[in-house]
């Protein structure tokens, strides 16, 4: 096949990364669209790809121990469905289907590895596949269009330690490599590579937790200077909140990083929590999109926008577990928080939100699906019970205002509480933040909460 090469760009070029999610490349019409993107604007010249939409699920499946041999042939013959249900469609069929085939095989041994002898590097190995397929294909699907896309291995660059699950990326080494291997690329080709992956020093294949392709993107645009980072999802933009709650929300034009990180870090999917911070880093505008209507705008994240409205979305966290320890040494007490945070930080457990009275401390943990981090396990809760009397609750929701000077701003409090006060709220944050108020809710009322909330305060923006 011929394909067009890219023109050369110039010595100081504008570069844009660009990243399409699970649904965006979820089958060859969308990949096809995404490939548009891509040839329409030529300084998209770093595309990162996550896994085709399901893949990643079924590859979280895959990973726990003692998979039996029926099931993981069932999981892989549905992937293998997924990935040539688009290499069929491309010429270059055969190449590819080998690729495939052979990435396969490779998923197969590494599955039955851990059924039988489990492992955290394993399960970050059979999770790395699914970006590994789509990249390939997405490459293949630039090419047929005339695009000079090239697969690029990420994990060439992405080096990170060996926190599997939840890998922590080395900025320096990551921008050492990415200068040396990646960016001298982009003058001939567009490179295709994968979000969600990296390895660690010893070459080992990690992965940066769920919905991770958001930050891969971030840190690769960060590494090699680019002027922009394109997310393309499902959605046109950041809305004011998650519109599969409400048809009533609207997409936002413009946002500042601070209140779209606070969006991300308290639950908006639309993206992972700490993909602002290498953009804020080098201060790169980030632009939401949906690949399913290219055309149809979307929403701009930079450093200042015109407008900083006292409420500018509503986020919704579910699967909240919230925890209260009460003894009543705390009272004139020196000493006893450390104590309780001495046995949470050994057990890696990472607090969310905390509220004190006298006598007792209420503390959140989140506990996302799919999630590899530290749980509240019995052990914990039994070693606090040494100290404490310890209870804890589940099936909470946490949902959070977000807004500018939310903190300072009065009749914030009044405004938000009259509307759902005839709901169980089980804790409130206000104060410590002068971008959100936060509260729990029982995970049953959680969306009539958060439309009745969206009516309220965002009923006047047509
Ligand atoms: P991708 O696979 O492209 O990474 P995600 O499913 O991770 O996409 O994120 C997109 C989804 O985020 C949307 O379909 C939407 O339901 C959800 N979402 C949650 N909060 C918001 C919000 N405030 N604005 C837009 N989408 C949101
Ligand atoms: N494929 C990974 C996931 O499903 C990463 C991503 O989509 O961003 O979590
Ligand atoms: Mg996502």
């Amino acid at each position: 096949m011929s394909v067009a090469k890219s023109k050369p760009l110039s010595n100081n070029p504008y570069i844009t990364v660009a990243k399409f999610g699970g649904t965006s490349v979820a089958d060859y019409q969308a990949m096809l669209r995404c490939a548009h993107i891509i040839k329409k604007d030529r300084t998209n010249r770093v595309v990162v790809v996550s896994a085709s939409a399901g893949v990643t699920n079924h590859l979280v499946r895959l990973s726990q121990a003692g998979i039996g041999a029926e099931e993981r042939e069932n999981i892989i013959a549905a992937i293998a469905r997924i990935q040539f249900a688009i290499s069929c469609q491309l010429t270059c069929q055969s190449a590819l289907d080998e690729e495939i085939n052979e990435l396969l095989s490779a998923l197969s041994r590494c599955a039955a590895q851990q059924a039988t002898d489990y492992s955290l590097q394993n399960s970050d190995e059979i999770l790395s596949f699914g970006e590994q397929f789509s990249s390939r294909i997405f490459a293949q699907v630039l090419q047929s269009i005339g695009v000079n896309g090239h697969y690029f291995d990420v994990r060439q660059v992405m080096k990170t330690d060996s926190l599997y699950g939840k890998a922590q990326v080395n900025l320096a080494q990551l921008s050492t490599q990415a200068k040396a291997l990646l960016r001298p690329k982009l003058n001939e080709q567009v490179v295709v590579t994968q979000g969600f992956i990296g390895s660690d020093q010893l070459g080992k294949t990690t992965t940066l937790g769920r919905g991770g392709s958001d930050y891969s993107a971030a840190l690769i645009a960060e590494a090699i200077q680019a002027n922009n980072v394109s997310i393309w999802t499902d959605v046109v933009g950041i809305f004011t909140t998650d519109p599969r709650i409400t048809g009533q929300a609207r997409s936002i034009k413009e946002i500042s990083f601070g209140e779209a990180a606070e969006m991300a870090t308290f639950g908006a999917k639309i993206l992972h929590p700490a993909t602002l911070i290498p953009a804020m880093r080098q201060d790169i505008p980030v632009f939401v999109g949906s690949s399913k209507e290219p055309d149809a705008g979307g929403t701009r994240i930079q450093r200042t926008v015109d407008s900083n409205p006292t409420y500018r979305s509503i986020a919704l966290r579910r699967e909240q577990t919230l925890v209260t320890v009460k003894s009543p040494e705390m009272l004139h007490a020196s000493g006893f928080l450390a104590k309780i945070f001495t046995v949470l930080a050994k057990h890696q457990l990472s607090v969310d939100l905390i509220t004190t009275s006298e006598i007792s401390v209420a503390l959140t943990f989140d506990n996302p699906f799919g999630s590899t981090q530290a749980l509240l396990t019995q052990a914990v809760v039994a070693e606090l019970e040494q100290l404490c009397e310890v209870s804890v609750e589940h099936g909470l929701s946490l949902i959070a205002v977000i807004g500018n000077k939310i903190h300072g701003s009065t009749g914030v409090g009044s405004r938000i509480f009259e509307q759902v006060n005839d709901f169980n709220i089980r804790m409130i944050c206000h104060g410590a933040s002068e971008h959100n108020l936060c509260f729990l809710v029982p995970e049953s009322d959680a969306n009539q909460v958060v439309e009745r909330l969206h009516d309220t305060l965002f009923s006047n923006q047509g």
